[in-house]
């Protein structure tokens, strides 16, 4: 046996990759990303770790362990009366025990999947790939129901779902960060394997490391004879950017959207990736919400697709945007279908507002019609005193300067 890839690894021992990490810095073995190797000593070690842990109690969480923990605890509990039995600080310490199992319960916000957006240079295959995951993991539409564009689409894949906003280009990316919105958790940078570099893949780069955003490369076009996969990889070290086999952290996965060839390897660094940066939001938690798109249709009026970051939406819901408010008459899927409510990470499409949002904007919920248009009146009214601030400043300028 040699070396091992840390999530195979895991995977084998039955380990959430969290947990294999938390080992690994427990016993200061470096690494650089879940799929980096570990050696083979470092294996056997992880190995033993982890078979002494299921031999101690089965479990790998701390409320599992040992009883003496528990009255351990209680002793040293400030509350705990010094001239307590020992009968009754074990209770004390059950009490204390169950109280903390029920705080970290309440304290556990949810696990939200990972939205996804792809990039690169134009002709590289961004449009081909996404069709190609679209049609192999977006289960088939009801039939009679309206495909719309939406703007973003849900992927199923063995572990969870992956949304993929599919505004193609840097377009959708730079103007929903020029907003101040950052709806990516991890960007797709594509690159042909025949063409390697280019402009656009550069900028694309750029974009993605000032957004702070993880970055996969996807390799496409691998089934074309020219394809130059090593070449990609050599010139993406020169800005900087060392490929894992080259001893650098960055994901590089050979795909073809024309074969499929690599798709599943690059779904599964997505959800390695997602996994890894722990991305969590709380169903329960007060709304927030980004335009992905806004746009008219002749027949339904003005749509607006809102990727949901936080909190849950509902028919009936107030939303605000900008200066202007909406209540949802209608909400659907981004696979068409009717819904009543979307929690994080979902993108929909909702009717009901009157003005065409754009795409970046970040929308808030409202109690009702009444909160709304007070959250608009104040935004209004903070909008006008900064333009009135810089009429006067112009105006002081000018007087200054004389006739
Ligand atoms: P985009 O501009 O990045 O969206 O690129 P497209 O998806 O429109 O693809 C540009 C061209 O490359 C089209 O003619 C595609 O058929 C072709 N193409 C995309 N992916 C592949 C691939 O994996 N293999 C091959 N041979 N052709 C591809
Ligand atoms: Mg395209």
């Amino acid at each position: 046996m040699s070396k091992v890839r840390i999530y195979t690894l895991a995977k084998e021992l039955g380990l959430e990759n969290p947990k294999m990490l938390e080992i690994l810095d427990g016993l200061g073995v470096s690494y650089k990303s879940v799929s980096s190797t570990i050696e083979e000593d470092t294996v056997e070690l992880i190995r033993q770790i982890v078979d002494e842990e299921n031999a101690a109690g089965g479990g790998t969480s701390a409320q599992s362990s040992a009883p003496i923990t528990q009255s351990d605890e209680a002793a040293a509990a400030p509350s705990a009366p010094a001239s307590q039995g020992t009968q009754s600080a074990a209770a004390g310490g059950q009490t204390a025990t169950q109280t903390r199992q029920e705080t970290a319960a309440a304290s556990e916000v949810p696990h939200r999947a990972p939205v996804v957006t792809i990039m690169g240079h134009v002709d590289h295959g961004k449009t081909s790939l996404l069709d190609y995951i679209r049609k192999t993991r977006v289960a088939a539409k009801e039939a009679g129901g309206i495909t719309q564009h939406v703007g973003a689409f849900e992927a199923q894949t063995s572990k969870g779902k992956i949304v993929f906003i599919d505004t193609p280009g840097h377009e959708a990316f730079t103007t929903i960060r020029a907003r101040g919105a950052n709806v990516a958790d991890i960007a797709i940078i594509v690159i042909a394997a025949d063409d390697s570099l280019m402009p656009q893949t550069r900028e694309a780069i750029a974009h993605a490391q000032a957004a702070k955003v993880p970055m996969i490369i996807a390799i496409n076009k691998m089934d074309l004879p020219q394809a130059n996969p090593d070449k990609v990889k050599t010139d993406l070290t020169q800005l900087n950017l060392v490929p894992e086999e080259y001893g650098g952290d960055l994901i590089v996965v050979p795909v073809s959207a024309k074969t499929g060839e690599g798709v599943e390897d690059l779904l599964e660094y997505i959800s390695l990736n997602a996994e890894l940066e722990d991305l969590r939001a709380d169903p329960k938690g007060k709304f927030a919400g980004v335009i992905i798109e806004g746009k008219v249709d002749k027949q339904a009026g003005v749509l607006a697709t809102v990727m949901v970051q936080e909190g849950t939406l509902h028919v009936g819901d107030f939303l605000v945007v900008g200066e202007n408010y909406g209540k949802i008459k209608a909400m659907t899927d981004s696979a068409g279908a009717r819904i009543k409510e979307a929690g994080p990470s979902t993108p929909v499409q909702i009717l009901g507002f009157s003005e065409v949002p754009t795409s970046g904007e970040k929308v808030s919920s409202a109690k009702n019609e009444h909160a709304a248009r007070e959250v608009i009146a104040g935004r209004a009214s903070d909008r006008r005193d900064a333009e009135n601030a810089q009429v006067q400043r112009k105006l002081t300028l000018e007087e200054m300067m004389g006739p």
